[in-house]
């Protein structure tokens, strides 16, 4: 994929990259007064506003709609920044483009629906306008990138992804779940294409977003979407997570930067890699080694008509393995994972044998 970089059309404010303002537009003076405050922390470099909202329940605030693009353009007439939107049909493309939003972005809500996907990028066909993909909610990869890959297919090169967690069934701290391992994998899958993380909608309350930001940093998020209010507390939508400009830029200053990679700063980093390589390629070796005992297990079962899952003895793997693995330092939920994924091998080998 042809992906533009950030930097050939985007003037970055700060490092890291910082889009900023409220969940929701809620009227002219709460988004001028946002805007005021986020000009000052001059840290961020567009403003972001959603005025059509996805609401789980209904009755609750919708958003302003069009009306809100009036109060936009004047935040963009008098602080500079460039304005960034949800649009979740085409009508909302349309108004956008109509008023000169500079980026639109689609919601992790709209993201789900292929069908919604294609016509939006059906919509955008031919017109040169940003576009910022949230991770559709369900933890797929493909859903994502597939979301990618119909607004590329029509012919928009500047891209980023955002992520924003995933509704998993079961709940931590987080409002949604961050799966790391999801966004890293689309980073390698696209190494073009800028992957900023949003952690107000992945924590879900204030009180998390300094870490949450600080880990996605480390993991070398390319950029920022932070929501900001001027009273969070009485916010119409996600009031939980939202923090005033102020809070925003002591989040950022309060952030380790990390050096850039080839600065390589730590030579003794490659000293240890090289041996963590070597541990790789054994564990690698032993691994096949098991399977293939595992393989000649399943002929004895099959010659001593063994039923190939022996509850028991699995048991005890999983107690002994546990207990070993802990005395070594190992936590209990990644030795448990491990060993199941370790089973359920096992079990398929011993299934082509014996089936
Ligand atoms: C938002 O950014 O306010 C929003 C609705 O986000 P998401 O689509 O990630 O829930
Ligand atoms: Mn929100």
């Amino acid at each position: 994929m042809d992906i533009l970089p950030l930097k050939n059309w985007l003037t970055p404010r700060s490092a890291p990259v910082i889009i900023s303002g409220p969940c929701s537009a809620e009227s002219r003076q709460q988004v001028l007064a946002t805007a005021e405050g986020l000009h000052r922390t001059g840290l961020v470099s567009v403003f972001r506003s959603g005025i059509w909202k996805p609401r789980t329940r209904p009755n609750g605030f919708e958003g302003h709609g069009e009306v809100a693009l009036d109060w936009l353009t004047e935040v963009k007439e008098k602080f500079g920044f460039p304005i960034a939107v949800e649009v979740a049909t085409p009508r909302h493309l349309e108004a956008c483009l109509k008023r000169g939003v500079d980026i639109v972005w689609v919601g992790a809500r709209t993201g789900v629906n292929p069908f919604s996907i294609q016509e939006l990028a059906e919509a955008i066909k031919g017109v040169d306008i940003p576009v910022m993909i949230k991770n559709p909610l369900n933890p797929d990869l493909a859903l994502w990138m597939g979301v990618i890959e119909r607004f590329y297919l029509s012919g928009i090169k500047k891209l980023i992804a955002i992520h924003r967690g995933f509704n998993t069934y079961e709940k931590t701290r987080y409002r949604n779940e961050p799966l790391w391992e999801i966004p890293i994998k689309l980073k390698s899958t696209f190494p073009q294409l800028p992957v900023f993380c949003d952690p107000s909608h992945i924590a879900g309350r204030r009180d998390l977003l300094q870490e949450v930001t600080q880990k996605a940093l480390l993991l070398e998020a390319d950029g920022f979407m932070i929501e900001t209010h001027p009273n969070p507390g009485k916010a119409l939508t996600d009031a939980a997570q939202q923090i005033t400009p102020e809070k925003l830029r002591e989040l950022v200053a309060a952030l380790k930067i990390p050096r850039p990679i080839e600065e390589n700063p730590c030579k003794e980093i490659e000293i240890l890699r090289n041996r963590i390589d070597d541990l790789d390629s054994k564990l690698i070796t032993l691994l096949a080694q098991r399977m293939t005992m595992v393989n000649d297990i399943a002929q004895i079962k099959k010659e001593c008509k063994m039923t190939i899952l022996q509850l028991k003895r699995w048991n005890t793997i999983m107690e002994t393995r546990s207990l070993e693995a802990q005395e070594k330092g190992l936590s209990k939920e990644f030795i448990k994972t491990l060993l199941e994924l370790l089973h359920k091998e096992s079990i398929d080998i011993q299934s082509k044998v014996i089936t």
